[in-house]
């Protein structure tokens, strides 16, 4: 390590379980964060100043004025220039610990996308805010032998898994242990709260730092939950599911895209997306809704509301119809912060 480095990182190489050692290691790793919305941000942050080696961010949305609550790495300028937060990311994190390699990359990560956005780092962080993605992730991570980590904040509290291919389970044997099937509440229909955010990006890149600097045998292996309201956390082992249809069956869906929700154009400026496996609550998606949105209306078939300049008809059976754009992402974007995936 160069002396400016031994300087630079003194207080983390004091840290006994990192050491120079570790901090070389650092250094030298990589990792890539998908979603640098709140929680990316703030990890992203902590990640940089810790001397993470080489960042990638793909995101595939821009700064806007609601962001600036939460989403620690943008400013009122980055805002007001609609800059893609990969970009604004990019620079500010620069600005920060200008010997790091950065590097935005503004995209919507796809089962097509994924090797060529995903493939060659050390670690995969998640950042993002809708199951789609996360799935896809998960394959990726499991198919590959990378390690990632999950995590998800929405209100008061969140949760964070680090997944560590053959050693721990994977989302798919978490979510299967679970019975949700349910809506998920998001960010757009119950707020969130910054210091949730804060809470669980440090617990996320706290494992990050211990895969990064080789010191996994430290990982605890735990499902982490924490409610900055109530106080309440939870640590939870979670097992693996000796059938489950990613890491044991090795059968990988969402990677492959079979999955995926199906979207087409459809008329002169509207796309859909039809998503199966699912029924609506249409009227309980109308109340979640009214606060956040405008102009919801809706009957025993349909809810329909605006975020200006878009229109979003939901149907019972998932099926979404998305007017104002011909973009895909877009669609996809509205889709997971307003109805969920
Ligand atoms: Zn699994």
């Amino acid at each position: 390590m160069q002396p400016v480095d031994i300087e630079k990182y003194s207080r983390q190489v004091l840290f006994a379980p990192i050491g120079e050692e570790g901090q070389r290691r650092l250094l030298a790793s990589s990792a890539v964060l998908v979603g640098c919305g709140a929680l990316g941000s703030a990890s992203a942050n902590l990640l940089v100043r810790a001397g993470v080696g080489r960042l990638r961010i793909v995101d595939r949305d821009f700064v806007e004025p609601s962001n600036l609550q939460r989403q620690l790495l943008f400013d009122e300028a980055d805002a007001r220039d609609s800059l893609p937060k990969a970009i604004a990311a990019e620079r500010k994190l620069l600005a920060i610990n200008s010997a790091i390699r950065v590097e935005g990359v503004v995209a919507d990560l796809t089962p097509r996308n994924a090797a060529n956005l995903l493939s060659g780092f050390d670690l995969l962080l998640d950042g993002t805010d809708n199951f789609e993605t996360r799935h896809l992730l998960n394959d990726f991570s499991v198919s590959h032998g990378v390690p990632w980590i999950y995590a998800a904040v929405v209100a008061s509290y969140g949760l964070t898994l680090a997944v560590v291919p053959t050693m721990t389970a994977c989302l798919a044997c978490l979510l299967e242990s679970r019975t949700v099937q349910d809506l998920e509440p998001t960010c757009d229909t119950v707020g969130v709260l910054n210091q949730a955010v804060g809470v669980i990006a440090s617990l996320q890149s706290a494992e990050a730092l211990k895969i990064l600097s080789g010191r996994a045998d430290a990982l605890h292996g735990r499902l982490l939950t924490f409610d900055v309201w109530t106080g309440r956390s939870q640590s939870v082992a979670v097992v693996r599911n000796p059938q489950c249809p990613v890491c044991a069956q090795r059968i990988f869906a969402h990677l492959e895209g079979s999955a995926q929700p199906h979207v087409t154009m459809c008329g002169r400026d509207s796309v859909q997306i039809h998503e199966h496996a699912r029924q609506l609550d249409l009227a309980g998606l109308g109340r979640r809704l009214a606060p956040a949105v405008s102009a919801v209306q809706h009957n025993d078939f349909l809810v329909r509301f605006a975020v200006p300049p878009y229109e979003v008809t939901v149907f019972a059976d998932g099926r979404a119809i998305v007017k104002g754009t011909r973009d895909a992402a877009v669609a996809r974007s509205l889709y997971a912060r307003f109805i969920g995936t």
